[in-house]
């Protein structure tokens, strides 16, 4: 049998990239960042969690942010500890944790394919039904620091942490790297991080919540607006590709 070798395309064999994403429902002041996303040509990933419904004002700017290429995920409806609620047996955690805010988000016209774990936490069980009602990929949280009684003990160089790096080799279940101030994260590091996205061809997956133009104050959490447009600004003079979280299993 006569067989034909293409020759690759150098194009598609460039893959490296960047995937970011955004947790829960700081809908209006992640709307406030679309012109410096569309600086950088940046295409995100925002993981709604949706207790009731959606305002009528946060369906457009979700809409708006859909349309200009970002992906809008799911991010459970109480924002539950799924390991405890599975105990109930996985129809019970469907109807508290999933029923619900999936078909507020439908109501709204979105389909969410990729999910966040709330809190990161989940188990093999948990994770076999959010595949079953149709998630393409499922989104745990990785941190670099880790306290102990106080202490910080050690924090890890984003670079050397393998499994925040996504390798196209359409695994469905993936950890991102907390980008939020308490994570403790350098400039330095991230720009060592996406150099090493761009030598190896993978994608650095990361994720942060609520956009903070200062320290963190009175139980804010979330990530530095400045810090995240280094990120974005390195990422561009790499020539690093965006992906949304549902696109990541998808490439070849
Ligand atoms: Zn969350």
């Amino acid at each position: 049998m006569l067989m034909i070798h293409c020759q690759p395309d150098a194009e598609t064999q460039q893959k490296a990239g960047l995937a970011i994403s955004f947790d829960d429902h700081f809908i209006d002041e992640w709307f406030a960042l679309r012109p410096m996303f569309n600086q950088y040509g940046a295409k995100v990933t925002f993981f709604i969690t949706c207790p009731d419904s959606l305002s009528a004002d946060e369906v457009a700017k979700l809409r708006q942010l859909q349309s200009d290429g970002h992906e809008i995920g799911f991010h459970g409806t109480i924002h539950g500890k799924s390991t405890e609620l599975i105990i109930a047996g996985p129809d019970e955690y469907k109807k508290i944790e999933l029923t619900p805010g999936m078909s507020n988000m439908a109501k709204a016209g979105f389909k969410p394919t990729s999910y966040a774990h709330p809190g990161g936490n989940h188990n093999e069980q948990v994770d076999s039904v959010l595949r079953a009602n149709g998630f393409k990929i499922l989104r745990d949280v990785s941190i670099s620091k880790r306290k102990f009684k106080g202490f910080q003990m050690y924090a890890l160089a984003p670079r050397l942490m393998p499994w925040i790096y996504y390798s196209f080799d359409n695994e469905r279940i993936v950890d991102a790297l907390l980008i939020d101030e308490d994570a403790g994260l350098t400039t330095v590091a991230m720009n060592e991080a996406l150099a090493k996205a761009t030598s190896t061809n993978k994608a650095l997956m990361l994720f942060g919540h609520e956009p903070l133009y200062g320290k963190p104050k009175n139980g804010e959490y979330g990530f530095y607006v400045p810090f995240l447009e280094k990120i974005l600004r390195e990422a561009k003079r790499q020539n690093l590709k965006f992906y949304t979280m549902s696109e990541l299993p998808e490439i070849n």
